[in-house]
């Protein structure tokens, strides 16, 4: 059924409704409660005091007075009383409330409570007459997101009206052996709960039940999708001899390396479409396990192409492949925007007849004009900077029947439970050890009184030769917020603090063509001091710079620290990362800690999810999920867990038909 036709609605408010996606009652059901108001707390007026929300019965103890203070405010005052205490009411153009409240009767308020504790009020307080009292005061009620226009007394009115209309046995997606056995309320019983919960017990048991449904649909999904790839079949590519490739190189791969290369080559033989993430510490290098795969490939008979998210990486990644590949008689092509027309035409020439065997390039790989020869393996760079469509269009670039095997790689260290999730449709690799040798960048969070001597300190570095990054957490726009402005700072620090210097200047807002020229001046030593905001991210290589400071370092995840941090220590000198603090908060302080002690990414990824919740690894991967809808993955790893487990054990056999259409209707929804 239609909105439009509940009672108080119409086609008029239902235009509202279908702002937040809401056409049917169904739509209703399932547009969960962002949070609720409980009021079930009905105190003596003697137990409340100045700041609490609760409830009051009491009676009315004098007429409504009123007052206009001037045109469009009026005032109504009154006081109410219980056995205990006498309350201070206020109501602002509120006219109704003269012949709502009679002197002597009884009603229940609501409200926060203000004033003295000699004098409480409330103002405004919502009030029901006792003995018909229990819609809007004494119990829970919901709070949903909203549209303007549309208040929450109407969204409540319109979800009860459709519960009213559900059937007395509504069925359930979740079969009985399995809900019972977890002990799983049903789903009426979830839905009248999760939006009008009769207890706070009752709302615990409702949402578990739906959490845990839309984890288990979540999951079903996912392994369908990898299930469906895994029967998509692939260029068989045999894995070829590396020995001589390995033996070019100046140091020998880490276990953790080899252990990668060894899991995508045999994907990569299998016969069946690879898809593998290769999830490694900033540093772990990942760059030359994906050399390796694409040395195989092209051995295969086949084209690899390494792609990157930024034009500079991928410049880098070129420096770094071209020779050694060509070594091994392998040819490499650059291909970016910034080519010219003429290079870019060679370059495209090379693709296309076969002769480069490794393509690196950005987004221009997918660009209209680039046609491949006969492209077995696509590998992503920082995988989580592009969007799953662009890796789709680059795998589906292979042109013959057959799409070209996936590597993607990321640099961000994600805790297992999570990966299990945002990962759940690919294989995942995980390397966790480094190179040899790698010296920890010395970390220390700092507070403003070591300001003078951080400046101290970067002139040192720089008369020495090294470089500087100075990280701030935002742009100019938000300045208001007092927070270092990554502009307003690098014109302060030209201008005051080192006018001797060449500072440079980074963030977000500048056009792309801009921030490349910016960074590439950086890396050829032209710019000593670079202030910028996260951009800088990624995983561009500048052995020479040595110092990492961050602005308002409390801003940021610990994860992220962990990536700002990793761009420095990429040389041989001693690196050094400064935190400056400028919340006074325990907590902020304690987390600053974590980044001191701990160099392992992984753990940091752990300790990040325990403390902030699992939004700012999300955020990294602009992969499709969809949002959850009462899942938190921090507070609810029990029940993914549990899904998970479920998941597997009803993926045997066929599914019941409500579930399968739910896993239906996802799964659409994630392709
Ligand atoms: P990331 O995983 O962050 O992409 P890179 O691939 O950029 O890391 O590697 C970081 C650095 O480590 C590079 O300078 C690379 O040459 C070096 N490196 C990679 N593998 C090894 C190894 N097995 N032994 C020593 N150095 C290595
Ligand atoms: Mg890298």
């Amino acid at each position: 059924m239609d909105i439009q036709y509940l009672k108080g609605i119409g086609e008029k408010r239902a235009k509202l409704f279908a702002r937040l996606g809401l056409f049917t009652l169904e739509d209703l059901l399932a547009f969960y409660p962002r949070g609720y108001e409980d009021r079930t707390d009905i105190r003596d007026i003697a137990r409340v005091s100045p700041g609490e929300s609760v409830c009051v019965r009491a009676i009315v103890g004098a007429p409504v007075s009123h007052h206009r203070v001037r045109a469009g405010l009026e005032v109504y005052k009154t006081r109410v009383f219980d056995e205990t205490g006498t309350l201070y009411l206020t109501f602002f153009n509120a006219p109704y409330i003269k012949s709502a409240l009679s002197t002597g009767a009884e009603y229940v308020f609501f409200g926060k409570v203000t004033g003295e504790s000699e004098r409480l009020e409330m103002t405004n307080p919502v009030c029901e007459p006792s003995e018909k009292a229990g819609r809007s005061t004494g119990r829970i009620l919901p709070r949903y997101r909203l549209t303007a226009d549309l208040s929450q007394g109407l969204m409540r009115s319109a979800v009860e009206q459709a519960f009213a209309k559900l059937p007395e046995d509504p069925g359930d997606m979740l079969p009985d052996d399995l809900r019972k056995r977890l002990n799983l309320c049903r789903y009426r019983f979830a839905v009248q709960n999760i939006h009008f919960p009769q207890s706070a017990q009752a709302l615990a048991l409702a949402r578990r039940r739906l959490v845990f449904e839309e984890l288990l649909v979540l999951q079903l999904a996912l392994s369908r999708l990898k299930d469906g790839r895994q029967r998509q079949p692939g260029y068989a590519l045999p894995p070829a001899d590396l020995s001589d490739f390995y033996a070019s190189l100046p140091f020998r791969l880490t276990d953790d390396q080899i252990a990668a290369v060894d899991d995508c080559l045999r994907d990569m033989s299998s016969g069946k479409l690879t898809h593998r993430l290769i999830q490694g510490d900033v540093g772990s290098g990942k760059t030359l396990v994906a050399a390796a795969c694409a040395v195989s490939a092209v051995r295969g008979g086949a084209q690899a192409a390494l792609m990157a998210p930024t034009e500079i990486l991928a410049e880098q990644h070129f420096e770094t492949l071209e020779r050694l590949f060509a070594g091994l008689g392998i040819e490499t092509v650059l291909l970016t925007g910034r080519l010219t027309a003429a290079r870019k035409r060679a370059a495209r020439e090379k693709i296309s007849s076969g002769q480069a065997g490794l393509i690196i390039g950005t987004h221009a790989l997918i660009s209209q004009g680039v046609e491949f020869h006969r492209l077995g393996l696509t590998i992503t760079d920082e995988q989580h900077r592009f969007g799953v469509r662009h890796q789709n269009v680059l795998s589906a670039k292979a042109g013959d029947a057959l799409p070209a095997h996936r590597v993607v790689m990321s640099a961000t260290p994600i805790p297992r439970t999570l990966a299990l999730i945002m990962y759940g449709d690919m294989d995942v690799t995980v390397m966790r050890g480094m190179p040899p040798g790698r010296r920890p960048v010395r970390t220390f969070p700092v507070t403003e009184e070591m300001r003078p001597r951080i400046h101290a300190f970067i002139r040192k570095l720089v008369n020495q030769g090294q470089q500087v990054y100075v990280v701030c957490p935002i742009i100019e726009d938000e300045r208001e917020l007092g927070f270092a402005a990554a502009e307003d700072y690098a014109e302060n620090l030209r201008a005051k603090v080192f006018p001797d210097l060449s500072v440079g200047l980074l963030h977000g807002r500048m056009a792309a063509r801009k921030k490349e020229d910016t960074m590439r001046a950086f890396t050829r030593g032209e710019i000593q001091v670079l202030v910028a905001t996260t951009v800088i991210e990624v995983g561009v290589n500048v052995p020479n710079a040595t110092l990492m400071v961050i602005e308002n370092a409390e801003r940021f995840g610990l994860s992220q620290l962990h990536q700002l941090r990793g761009r420095v220590g990429r040389g041989h000198l001693e690196s050094h990362c400064v935190m400056f603090l400028q919340s006074k908060s325990e907590t902020a302080r304690k987390r600053l800690e974590i980044m001191k002690s701990a160099a392992d990414g992984f753990a940091i990824a752990e300790a990040d999810l325990a403390l902030r919740g699992p939004g700012d690894f999300f955020g990294e991967r602009q992969h499709g999920l969809p949002e959850f809808k009462l899942a938190d993955l921090s507070a609810d790893m029990e029940l993914v867990s549990l899904a998970r487990e479920e998941a597997r054990a009803l993926a045997r056999s066929p599914l019941p038909a409500a579930l399968e259409k739910a896993v239906g209707t996802l799964m659409k929804n994630l392709s």
